[in-house]
């Protein structure tokens, strides 16, 4: 994985333990989102009963499992951490359903990736309580009604778009998980640097907010390898010398491109000349898969404006051309 992929590998999710906020006070960022979701949270707790079912939608690395645990937390509620690649038969989510206590909390991150026979049943648990758990074979299979006790779904995913309209429609509302603003980060990266114990220089935290694509899980990797850098290289403070030679040391640019976005845009702006180009063309030139290609690196390029999707494939803007210091030749495609 590249320093600045917001995905996040088992190792990783060990080390983030120690830097989530706990509390909806202490998560910052996403107003709107902590805002929706106090009044959710306080009215349940006035009308002492467990909330309407909860969506969250956006990218990786955005801290919904964070805001997962802080909503059981805030509701003095256990939680329950799954995930729908997890669940690959109904019987795995009747498990899990069966054996909830009441009031908890389910997290089931990456709810679109579910088995279909799951999400029937998840229908009926989430509106009625109840699993519907089906005993022997054939025509002379019955169901038999199992009463379970009232939970809270917090269903997460990268595009609630992606989900089927009765899903999406039994919850009671979606938070949508936005980029965070480099401001942000920087509050995210002096809240952490503070927890690590390792002093940060409000330049320095400038500077790695402005490569962390919006990304807090990308924010506090990078701050971690700046810790590194501070301690066995520099003079354990992480000043803003330490932090520009750390994100050089990873090739992370000022615009927090790596190697690989940059090969992209090497690739599609010389030798395809801004493309047109379709993506397994594109891969094979950089020599990755497509699906790295698509998944990892696109989607930040095309945030930030430096590739479009086009029906004819990927094609360069003027600010690639710019970014890489290039004069676009005078038939290039945008
Ligand atoms: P994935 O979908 O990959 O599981 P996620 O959206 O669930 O990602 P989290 O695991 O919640 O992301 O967050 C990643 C890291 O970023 C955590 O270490 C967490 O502490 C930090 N983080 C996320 N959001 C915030 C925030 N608003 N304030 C402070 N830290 C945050």
């Amino acid at each position: 994985r590249g320093a600045v992929s917001p995905e996040a590998g088992a190792d990783e999710r060990q080390v983030e333990g120690a830097l989530r906020p706990r509390s909806l006070d202490d998560f910052v960022g996403q107003e709107r989102v902590r805002d929706q979701l106090s009044l959710v949270l306080d009215s349940a707790r006035k009308r002492n009963r467990a909330p309407d079912h909860i969506l969250m939608s956006g990218g990786p690395g955005l801290g919904k499992t964070t805001l997962a645990m802080i909503i059981a937390a805030e509701l003095g509620a256990p939680l329950r951490i799954t995930s729908g690649p997890a669940i690959e038969r109904s019987g795995d989510l009747a498990a899990v359903l069966s054996t909830l206590q009441e009031g908890e909390v389910l997290f089931l991150d990456e709810i679109h990736r579910m088995a279909r026979p799951a999400e029937e049943m998840l229908y009926v648990a989430m509106e009625d309580f109840r699993v519907d758990v089906v005993v022997g074979k054939g025509p002379g299979a019955t169901a038999i009604p199992l009463d379970i006790a009232p939970f809270t779904l917090v269903g997460a995913t990268t595009r609630a778009g992606m989900l089927p309209a009765p899903l999406r429609d039994r919850f009671g509302f979606t938070a949508h998980m936005d980029f965070y603003t480099a401001e942000e980060l920087e509050r995210i990266l002096h809240r952490s640097a503070g927890l690590l114990g390792v002093p940060l220089a409000e330049d320095a935290a400038r500077e790695i907010a402005g490569r962390s694509r919006g990304t807090p899980r990308i924010a506090n990797r990078l701050l971690r390898r700046v810790r590194d850098y501070a301690e066995v290289r520099g003079d354990g403070i992480m000043s803003l010398d330490t932090a520009r030679a750390t994100l050089e040391l990873y090739e992370v640019d000022e615009l927090g491109l790596d190697r690989l976005d940059r090969a992209i845009l090497d690739v599609l702006l010389n030798r395809f000349r801004g493309g047109p180009v379709g993506l397994s063309t594109l891969a094979v030139s950089v020599g990755e898969e497509a699906e790295t290609v698509e998944v990892v690196a696109e989607p930040f390029l095309v945030r930030s404006g430096f590739l479009a999707r086009t029906p004819r494939g990927r094609v360069a803007t003027p600010l690639a051309w710019a970014h890489l210091g290039i004069t676009p030749p005078p038939d290039a495609a945008f």
